[in-house]
């Protein structure tokens, strides 16, 4: 038996946004394919993602906004939930599956049956607000997933580290002032969303990054404020927003990461979660839309997870 733990669905690739829309299909597609071609594909545990309620939503989301979600969704066709975010007829069969897969990882983490998990989901859930979708993101997966831990004895504290380009604003959003959990996100600044950098709330840790920033100056802006974080924290579980679009390859973002700089943020998160959390890591697909950079990052990160 593997580590390891990967989850994922053909329904993700059935949320069937507009051929034009960078987060595609194909995105979920790639990284499966990019394992099966280097053979990790075997050595990791391959599970389904199984659906879960609406209700479990409002867990972290205003319950109007998610019944108005259900009654707005098309029976056929898509409509615009927000101007960059489509809302197909299948959309919400695979965020139920996406979420769904976050709180399977996390039962199974906690268990103890696995080290670690990775979930390769879309739609992605970072910039879902509690009353609104944003940013091609409908429902808040990471933040559902620590609500979901921290109902498990054991769990008290956990932390999230968003690696996005973009800034986590739905997890902050969802989590600030909170102290059962710990939001750090490193992201370019100034950019989209553009909000709740100026958050002031002890658990929340913003890493602004200016654009065309390389490895070694990111590793350096990073590293020393997460291990800081998490020492004082001292969480019982660590979740991974995993956005590979800081890579430098992606046409979103303007950092210049590279797939090294995702071993390594997936090292660092393992020797934390060595230190205070048993191990435990579960990570959740968020962005990155050039497929051979996201294939190759998620495949870094993944790799990295299986300590291969
Ligand atoms: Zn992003």
């Amino acid at each position: 038996m593997s580590s390891t733990l990967f989850i994922h669905h053909s329904h993700f690739d059935q949320h069937s946004v507009p051929p034009s829309h960078p987060e595609s299909p194909l995105r979920s597609l790639a990284v499966e394919t990019r394992l099966r071609q280097t053979g990790l594909w075997q050595d990791l545990d391959i599970k389904l993602a199984y659906p879960v309620s609406k209700e479990l939503f409002k867990l972290v989301h205003k319950p109007g906004y998610i019944d108005q979600l259900y009654q707005i969704s098309p029976n056929k066709g898509m409509i615009l939930a927000d101007p960059d975010t489509p809302l197909t007829f299948d959309t919400l069969s695979a965020t139920e599956e996406a979420a769904g897969s976050g709180i399977q990882a996390i039962d199974q983490v906690v268990s103890g049956e696995y080290r670690n998990a990775f979930c390769a989901i879309r739609p992605p859930g970072h910039h879902a607000l509690p009353n609104k979708t944003m940013g091609f993101c409908f429902v808040n997966n990471i933040a559902l997933a620590a609500e979901h831990a921290l109902t498990k004895p054991g769990i008290n504290k956990v932390l999230i580290f968003d690696f996005d380009v973009h800034q986590g604003n739905g997890t902050i959003e969802i989590f600030k002032n909170r102290d059962d959990v710990m939001v750090i996100s490193s992201f370019q600044h100034p950019y989209f969303p553009y909000s709740h950098f100026n958050v002031k709330a002890d658990n929340i840790i913003n890493i602004p990054i200016e654009a065309e920033t390389a490895s070694t100056q990111y590793r350096r802006l990073v590293e020393s404020t997460f291990i800081k974080a998490t020492s004082n924290f001292k969480p019982d579980l660590i979740l991974l927003s995993a956005g590979f679009d800081a890579h430098t390859d992606d046409p979103m973002g303007e950092l210049d990461l590279i797939e090294d700089d995702y071993s390594w943020l997936t090292k660092l998160s393992m020797s934390l979660a060595n230190d205070y959390s048993q191990g435990r890591i579960v990570s959740m697909l968020e962005g990155g839309y050039n497929l051979e950079a996201l294939a190759n990052s998620a495949h870094a990160h993944i790799q990295t997870l299986l300590n291969k």
